[in-house]
């Protein structure tokens, strides 16, 4: 019978105990330091990514951090996420952080939502645009997968299957699932009161075209790159993607879609 330990047992159990403190420890650091490594990553990378004009490309080389897998820039909750026919997004996708949208919009009386960063942006743009003599509205923002199986299906009903995939995208391939897409149009009392009497002027949308980017927003489906968007001009359509990327592809005159390619070929198709 042993009532004490000998002071040889005791020695072994502190030796135990402080093994297992040390890896818990040591598991402890590796992980956060691992996890603030990733997190200035994606910063580091956003605000880095550069483009240069003498080679046409993107300056990605040195962007290792672009390919850490555990961390995708181009995720389903990141600003450079890619929306497309090629890439739709998943049935059950639900973006984060939606927030009302308090600026005028078209149909006032329906809520409409977006990311509250974009909102954000847009109401800095807004203001501006004011400031210019542009007066705009917000007439479509983020539409959820279930609303564009709503919209696709009535056009099939009401007109026809050929009509529908002429001019309402498939469900899951729309910009304005991802909560970082909006269409803006001239103010007026007639589109406060119905969407479908909205309309955006040349003017505003050349003030548009060169402003928005220095808000993060670009002309998603520029004139001239339907080859590669596969979808006709939309001068209202308006992508946030961050100022820098934004600022880059406007100067170079780029795609969304052509800087996705350079940073992951093979994703847009
Ligand atoms: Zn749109």
């Amino acid at each position: 019978m042993q009532e004490h330990k000998t002071p040889h047992e005791t020695s072994w159990l502190f030796i135990i105990i402080f093994m297992i403190l040390a890896t818990i420890f040591g598991w402890f650091i590796v992980y956060t330091s691992r996890g603030v490594e990733l997190m200035y990553a994606e910063t580091a990378t956003i605000e880095q990514v550069r483009y240069d004009s003498s080679i046409q490309k993107f300056d990605l080389a040195d962007s290792s951090s672009l390919h850490v897998p555990s961390l995708d820039v181009y995720g389903l909750n990141q600003s450079w996420m890619y929306v497309s026919e090629a890439a739709p997004l998943p049935k059950t996708y639900e973006p984060a952080e939606l927030v009302d949208v308090t600026l005028p919009r078209a149909d006032k009386e329906v809520p409409m939502k977006l990311r509250a960063d974009v909102l954000k942006r847009l109401e800095q743009l807004f203001s501006v645009a004011k400031q210019d003599g542009n007066e705009l509205m917000v007439s479509s923002a983020y539409r959820s997968i279930s609303d564009q199986q709503e919209l696709y299906d009535d056009f099939v009903r009401t007109r026809s299957e050929a009509v529908a995939k002429q001019y309402v995208l498939t469900p899951g391939t729309s910009e304005h699932h991802t909560g970082y897409a909006v269409d803006i149009t001239d103010a007026s009392v007639r589109c406060e009161q119905d969407s479908s009497e909205c309309n955006l002027s040349p003017a505003s949308a050349t003030w548009l075209a060169t402003n928005s980017p220095k808000y993060g927003f670009i002309v998603r489906y520029p004139s001239g790159k339907e080859p590669i968007t596969g979808i006709a001009h939309e001068p209202w359509h308006f992508r946030y993607v961050g100022v820098v990327l934004a600022m880059q592809l406007t100067e170079a005159d780029l795609a969304l879609d052509e800087f996705i390619e350079q940073a992951t070929p093979g994703r847009i198709r």
